[in-house]
């Protein structure tokens, strides 16, 4: 690691671990982040960055800048948290499942992008080297809007690499394929009446959602293995004795490629029009986003992984050894391993296929984009689950969060003082582009 970096981390990770923690408390969901995307803008002003919020039109999204010339390289930051997963820093459940929680660390996954920015300038200005550095604030991850709809309006074309992370269970170089999500809304309109004195006036809307979810869960039947379709209720009616007119049901459909995906797409929508025939409704389908496939880097995957190897682990204290136990014990889940994950999974020939999705994926799409895993919960913890949200409230989540910032930096220091570097990333990029 280069000394710079190294002495800076040494130095300010209090910082770091210090607004990871005041993200955690704040918990804010998809556009309702105006407080955790303050705290890093802040802590990112205090190093020298200059703030630009209302990217795309989005209160939440921001971009921190810093340094001069060429290259750009941009740390990518999400902060919002989940509804429901609320949960405290202990290893039994504790949560209120009225509040939000930090249930993807996403808390972690921020802090530490800003981390790796602020480190990343901190060198290169202490050097007298030229480059820039940004931070992008992506709000809204978990409804994979943020980064779609900032790619749209044309942020992240001035960067050059865009690079960021993942809390998990297990440490790897991405080299992981997401798959392509759409998420739509479909509305019914039907008719209202008295339930028990005059149904017959009445066309029920929630009728129509039931019959609609019914079809999609037949067609599951019919659709490559891979394929996610679900659902939820966002309408469905105030009270039983009146005939609901309207409801409201959002639909996340999911598939590894963009052609399979448009298929499913389409069948559902099918499947929504034959509900409204049925219950003498009309239906509105609104797409909240269409997704992209992931385009990897192999150049950028290869360094992420030797950097990888070459930055030291965390190591646990037996105090946080014991929490990784009962924590697992705790879950009743027989795939939750008490143990921290030390290994970093090998790069091979093959593309790990993912099940779950992120709009990082459409940043892919228009800059070289690297990403990395790194263990912040015990070996098989799951993701949006209680014991996620412990985990990124405690020093075990900031362990994981400190060494991905380490390489990140170091890894955007590579392609700043190394040409050769950048050049191979970016003729990946077009390759992978041409395919
Ligand atoms: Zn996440």
């Amino acid at each position: 690691m280069d000394q710079d970096i190294r002495s800076w981390f040494a130095e300010n990770s209090e910082g770091i671990r210090e607004i990871s923690q005041k993200i955690f408390d704040k918990a804010e969901t998809a556009f309702e982040e105006r407080e955790s995307a303050k705290i890093i803008a802040e802590y990112l002003s205090s190093y020298g960055f200059t703030t630009e919020f209302g990217i795309a039109g989005l209160p939440t999204a921001f971009r921190s800048r810093a340094g001069q010339g060429q290259p750009v390289i941009g740390f990518l930051g999400e902060y919002d948290a989940l509804p429901g997963l609320n949960q405290g820093r202990d290893p039994y459940f504790t949560g209120d499942s009225a509040k939000n929680g930090h249930g993807c660390g996403h808390n972690l996954l921020g802090a530490g992008a800003a981390a790796a920015a602020a480190a990343l300038h901190s060198a290169l200005r202490r050097q007298g080297k030229e480059g820039t550095v940004v931070f992008y604030g992506c709000p809204a991850e978990e409804v994979f809007e943020g980064k779609n709809k900032m790619v749209a309006a044309g942020a992240f074309r001035e960067l050059d690499v865009a690079l960021s992370w993942h809390p998990f269970h297990l440490n790897f170089a991405g080299k992981a394929k997401y798959q392509v999500m759409d998420s739509i809304e479909f509305a019914f309109q039907g008719l209202s009446a008295h339930a028990a004195v005059e149904p017959h006036l009445g066309r029920s809307a929630l009728d129509a959602c039931e019959l609609m979810n019914v079809g999609v869960n037949y067609l599951r039947e019919h659709v490559p293995e891979e394929v996610r379709m679900h659902y939820c209720y966002l309408d469905a009616g105030e009270t039983p004795n009146i005939v609901p007119e309207y409801a409201r049901v959002l639909y996340y459909l999911r598939a590894r490629d963009r052609n399979t995906l448009d298929d499913v797409v389409a069948r559902v929508k099918k499947v929504a029009e034959g509900a409204a025939l049925m219950t003498g409704t009309t239906v509105t389908g609104k797409v909240l986003c269409r997704g992209s496939e992931t385009v990897l880097n192999e150049r950028l995957i290869r360094h992420l992984d030797g950097l990888m190897r070459q930055i030291e682990f965390p190591e646990y204290t037996e105090e946080e050894k014991k929490f990784g136990i009962t924590l697992a014990e705790n879950t009743n889940l027989s795939q939750v391993k008490g143990e921290f994950s030390r290994e970093i999974m090998p790069i091979t020939g093959e593309v790990i296929y993912l099940s779950g999705s992120t709009d990082l994926s459409a940043v892919s799409q228009i800059v070289p984009t690297g990403f990395i895993f790194v263990t912040c919960f015990p070996k098989g913890t799951p993701l949006h689950h209680w014991a996620c949200t412990a985990c990124a409230g405690t020093s075990v989540g900031q362990k994981g969060m400190l060494y991905a910032a380490k390489v990140l930096a170091q890894c955007g220091y590579d392609l700043i003082t190394r040409q050769s570097l950048l050049e191979e990333v970016k003729d990946d990029f077009y390759q992978a582009c041409r395919k």
